[in-house]
């Protein structure tokens, strides 16, 4: 009976050590908050740790892959480990938060623990989120929550507070950088440079040719910037891209040009000619533009073109540009 569970990833070993270590010394509390990017590989975590919980005959605090439990839980048939996701866009409501807090009652099917995923838990919307947090203040015996976000911080903090916290934003670059290498294969030097466009290793064997697509955004920006491109055109032809990615590319291409104007890197970046014009206060307020447009974009309260107009008409009068 082979397992199917995806494994571990090279970089996530440090936070493994820090579970395994919870769960040695008997203090594995009932709700973790794995938090982090997108493309961490944070589910697969979540997956691991509900795994080694449920295994029969664990070893070394990991899922022996061979049990009955074990078998359940790779096909997704563990009656112990839920699983609720929210579409993409939606919010988690308080049916989904009261049919688990059902679920918690009843005592574990199969194993010693009932575990809940709650992903990504940012979805919830307050009423959902405070009815979580009964379970929370009283958690049943033998009830682990895993709750997965990418955004965290949009958490009710009395939620947050009540969650042993698992930051994989800190996790070590150098596995990261080998692993993409040898999935994308080329060298450690460009995968870091990768990584660092695409913040993530899953995201950037995702998007294998951000660099490149990045480097056509930038000039697509400069063009408009020197008018030799119309900017509704532009945008036009982004909206029919990853919006969330050509937002991305802007704010980082942002960041770099205020390292550069603020003389922290060598000034090569091609919107130079432009960022040396601008104020570095106004170089901020654009980049603070750009990351409200993306909240607005994800709770989808705008459409990707006028979001995109938006951001080029403030760079072309970068002392108009207020965030609303
Ligand atoms: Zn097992």
């Amino acid at each position: 009976m082979a397992s199917t569970l995806s494994p571990l990833y090279p970089w996530q070993q440090t936070l493994w050590r820090q579970f395994q270590q919870s769960w040695q010394q008997q203090r594995l509390p009932h709700a973790l908050l794995l938090h982090g990017a997108d493309g961490m590989g944070k589910q697969a975590f979540a997956n691991n740790i509900a795994a080694a919980l449920l295994c029969q005959q664990p070893k070394n605090q990991h899922a022996c892959g061979q049990c009955t439990a074990c078998h359940w839980l790779a096909t997704g048939n563990h009656l112990d480990y839920l699983i609720y996701q929210a579409d993409i866009g939606k919010a988690l409501k308080i049916d989904d938060i009261r049919q688990l807090l059902g679920q918690a009652l009843l005592t574990p099917r199969h194993g010693r623990y009932q575990i809940f995923c709650i992903t990504p838990a940012d979805a919830m919307n307050r009423a959902a989120a405070n009815a979580l947090l009964k379970i929370l203040e009283e958690p049943p015996a033998q009830t682990l929550l895993l709750l997965l976000s990418a955004h965290h911080f949009r958490l009710l903090p009395t939620v947050r507070s009540r969650c042993q916290s698992f930051n994989f934003d800190r996790c070590e670059k150098e596995p990261q950088q080998h692993w993409l290498a040898q999935q994308t294969q080329q060298s450690v030097e460009q995968a870091a440079a990768l990584l660092a466009a695409a913040k993530s290793p899953l995201q950037a064997v995702k998007y294998p040719n951000l660099l490149l697509e990045q480097e056509k955004i930038w000039a697509d920006w400069q063009a408009v910037l020197q008018q030799r491109q119309d900017m509704v055109s532009v945008a036009l032809s982004w909206a029919k891209t990853d919006v969330e990615q050509v937002l991305d590319c802007l704010s980082a291409g942002l960041m770099l040009v205020i390292r550069q104007r603020m003389g922290l890197m060598p000034a090569t970046h091609l919107l130079m000619p432009w960022a040396n014009q601008c104020s570095i206060s106004q170089l901020f307020t654009l980049l603070q533009l750009i990351w409200q447009q993306q909240q607005t974009l994800q709770q989808q309260q705008l459409k990707p073109q006028t979001a995109l107009e938006a951001v080029l008409l403030a760079s072309l009068n970068p002392d108009t540009a207020t965030p609303q």
